[in-house]
This record gives C-alpha cells, structure tokens and sequence, in this order.
C-alpha cells in the first residue's frame, strides 16, 4: 500500500480539544473548563500543516469549497505522543506478567532480544502500529531492544513506521553487558563497536525518513559498559543527537548501581556527562528529592508507563511531584511484552487512576493534568513541541476525530469524556502530517487483518527460535 496523499480538509466535531497554552490555575471542585476548548469548532488540514483553528460556521463560510470531516458530533483533538514503547516487543505480548522486571527482563526479554532481525522488527511494528493509530497515537517514540548480532534488526522500526504512515523517534536500546558470570565479572554480550555500529546505521536510515527521527538508545546504564557509555555521551555531543533510556525504574537499579559506582544512576548519568544531552528516560519512579531536582535542572523529559509499571509492580512514579517542578512528563504504553498492548488510551485513564489511588486523592490529578501529558507534554518530553502536541496553526496537521460510538455521545465535559471514557473504538479518522491514515475507523495503511495473517507465522518462528516456547512461556507451537 502507498500512503495516501496529504489532504486539504475540515476537520469537525461538537468540541475541539486545542491543549494549547497552560491552564490557567484550577478551582478546587469537580468544575469542567472551557481553556483550550472551541465549542462547534473545526480544524483547517492544508498540505501537512494546520493552518487555522476556530468556529465551523466561520471556516466553513470562509473555504466554502472544502471538503468538510465529521458531523459536527464529535471531538477533534491532537493525536497522542506515546512517549516510550519498545516495538521489539511487538510480537511477545502475554507472557512472564507475573515477573518482576529483573526476572522478566532475564526470562523473557533477553532470549526474545536474541532472536529478532529487521523482517520480525518491520512486519511486528507495522502490526502494532495499527493498534496505536486506531487508539489516536500519531508519534511514538521506539527504544528496539535486540542482541541478535549483526541483524541490523532495529532499521526494521523505521520501514514499519514508514509503511503505516506513523510519526516516530527511534533508538536502539543497545546493552553490551548482560549481568555477571560465575566468578562476578560482567558478561559482555555485545562489543562496543558492534553496538555503535548499528546506532550509526539506525541514525543514517533515519536521515532518508520524512516522519521518523533518531535518539541514541541506552537500554539502561547498568547494562553498558563504562566504555559504551563515555561513547554515548561523545556520540551525542558530537552529532547532536538526543538520548532514550531508562531511569530509577526498580529498587534493584538503585542498589547494583550503588555497588557498581558507588552512587544511584541519576548521579552516575550527571557524573559522567549524559544529562548534558537532551535525556528521555522512561520510569523515573525510585527518585528521591535531590534527584527530582536534578531531572528538573537538566531539563530530563519523563515518560511515566502506568500500565507497565503495575503489571511488573515496579513502583509509582511521581508525576505531580515532577510536575509541580516543571518537568516534561509524557505518557507512554512501555513495550508490548511489558502492557501487554499498545493502545494508549488505556494508558492514559490509567494514569490518572493510578496517581488518585496511590495519594488516596481524586484531587491530585485531573483528566486535564493527563491529556496534557498525553500530547503537549510528551511532545515537549521529545523536544518536539513545535511540531506535534496541540491543534495551533503552524503545527503539523496530527488530528485525531473521535465519533459514532457510545463512547463519545455524552460530552457535558469534553476532556473528562476522552481520558475516562474514549476507547479504540470511539477512535474514527486520524491523520498524521495531513495524511488521513485511519478512516472510518479502519487503518488505511495497514490492512489489519493481512498483516495479522503475516505475523501469526512469525510469532510462532519468534517463540521457537527464541527459546520461549520450549522453556514454556510461549504455547506456540503447542496448539496443533
Ligand atoms: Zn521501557
């Protein structure tokens, strides 16, 4: 399938969501706001770019040529920012969810990583790119983690994304250690120069790709070697390029990098020079103060993964706390393996659900404070918020029309509606840099089903060659 073309369009609904500019500060009490929203308001899509937000009745006079989107029902918002996922994992969904992150990574993470090549990378992310186009994802940010050697597996990502018509930021979330033998030495399962060359070759394919940028990928800083990662920082520094990693996910970091290098990896990061790059760490959970001030001087973006981090019980993060400091929070699903799905909405209600409960507070978060993390603050995260994040002029045409479902059809207040109530299925059209690629609320650049029929035999090749079906994790295989 080719992408279709970018569209000159309309785009409207009963209320568009702007998110743009700050909310002004709330009054305490269930009050819905009218910030950021236009009432029968309509969005101009013209060659990739939004060019004008305002009342319908007022576009509509004034481009009476145009063809018009939407019955006037809906709700028109910025397409989500998943600001951290693993599409490596895109193909191991349903396993180990009863494991810790340490027993997870070890058991499943690792022995999948050893099987994966650039088919398996390009045919699971066009699979799930389905699933984050159809819960309004229009940029997703990648870390591929793999040790297949050789496989160049991660430029994979960049032709899947290509094909779905998706915005992304890819990484190769490259580990060159992996724990420690049997005398306590680190195991080396990558060598430096193998790893910086796949990051080179990832960033070189991301130079010919209209809609996907690069970050240099650390899977985490216990998992490189101290030569890998001085290499990181020059890397960076040298070529300007940003990093996606993973920080103060689980209390295990916190005491192995105690022992390792004496301090707690967000010191160690600081230390050697890594916050002095544009960070984006996911997790961010075992922070004490001192380190919430640090992420906050050093301009560190967050993506919190509350899904994830309930299933593998890894902690809260604390996102009011980061907020209130003025970091950028986003929102991200986490890998497909570690969800164990990738739509975003289900992300998003968890979030605010996870953070009342943890404080014993509905106060403490809003259906607001977590739409804005899901677009303007995930953008800003990304140091992408010139481009994507809220429905301004200027900014590329990302537009998510919400409609036709029960989902939508009770709007006393719009915002509340879409965190709390919107699901896949509410999801109708999606464009991304003007290309409608979701209409009628079908992908329109992956057909679903087809790429269903493709994958099935490579998810059972994956379990095979992984080891994960005979270790009993995977019953592929088994079904006859
Ligand atoms: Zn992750």
């Amino acid at each position: 399938m080719t992408l279709p073309d970018r569209e000159e369009v309309l785009v409207t609904g009963a209320w568009v969501i702007t998110m743009a500019g700050r909310r002004p500060r709330r009054p305490f009490g269930a009050v819905a706001t009218t910030h950021g929203l236009v009432a029968d308001g309509a969005v101009h899509l013209r060659a990739g770019e939004i060019v004008a937000v305002g009342p319908a009745a007022e576009l509509t006079a004034a481009h009476p040529g145009l063809p018009v989107v939407g019955d006037g029902t809906g709700v028109v918002l910025p397409g989500l920012v998943n600001t951290h996922t693993h599409l490596s994992e895109a193909l191991a969904t349903g396993m180990g969810s009863e494991l810790s992150l340490f027993e997870w990574g070890e058991r499943i993470i690792a022995p999948l990583g050893n099987a994966l090549d650039a088919e398996r990378a390009r045919e699971g992310t066009a699979l799930r790119a389905v699933e984050l186009l159809l819960s309004g994802v229009t940029c997703v940010n990648d870390m591929f983690v793999h040790t297949a050697r050789g496989s160049l597996a991660s430029l994979g990502v960049v032709d899947g994304l290509e094909r779905a018509g998706l915005r992304g930021v890819v990484s190769y979330g490259a580990e060159d250690i992996g724990g420690l033998d049997a005398t306590g030495a680190a195991r080396r399962v990558l060598e430096v120069a193998e790893v910086v060359a796949e990051q080179q070759a990832l960033a070189d394919r991301c130079r010919s790709a209209d809609l996907v940028g690069f970050r240099w990928g650390i899977g985490t800083l216990l998992g490189q070697s101290d030569e890998l990662l001085a290499e990181a920082v020059a890397q960076c520094l040298a070529n300007g390029w940003g990093v996606h990693t993973h920080l103060a996910e689980v209390r295990e970091e916190l005491v192995q990098a105690g022992s390792r290098w004496g301090e707690r990896t967000i010191a160690h990061a600081r230390r050697i020079g890594l916050l002095d790059v544009p960070v984006l760490a996911g997790h961010a959970i075992w922070l004490g103060e001192e380190e919430i001030d640090t992420l906050a001087r050093y301009r560190v973006g967050i993506a919190h993964n509350p899904v994830a981090n309930m299933i593998l019980g890894s902690g809260v993060c604390p996102v009011p706390a980061l907020r209130g400091r003025g970091v950028a929070v986003g929102i991200g699903t986490d890998g497909a393996a570690s969800n164990d799905s990738q739509d975003m909405l289900q992300a998003v209600k968890a979030a605010a659900l996870l953070h009342k409960l943890d404080k014993r507070d509905p106060w403490v978060i809003d259906a607001w404070d977590v739409l804005e993390m899901a677009t303007t603050g995930g953008a800003r995260a990304l140091g992408l918020d010139h481009l994507v994040g809220s429905l301004e002029p200027g900014k590329r045409a990302d537009v998510v029309l919400l409609q036709d479902t029960v989902d939508v059809a009770v709007l006393h207040d719009p915002i509340s509606q879409v965190v709390y109530g919107a699901s896949p299925r509410s999801v109708r059209e999606v464009w991304v840099d003007g290309r409608r690629v979701v209409s009628d609320h079908r992908c329109v650049t992956v057909d679903e089903a087809e790429q269903v029929a493709r994958c099935r035999p490579l998810v059972a090749g994956l379990a095979r060659d992984s080891g994960l079906a005979a270790s009993g994790h995977s019953l592929c295989g088994v079904r006859r």
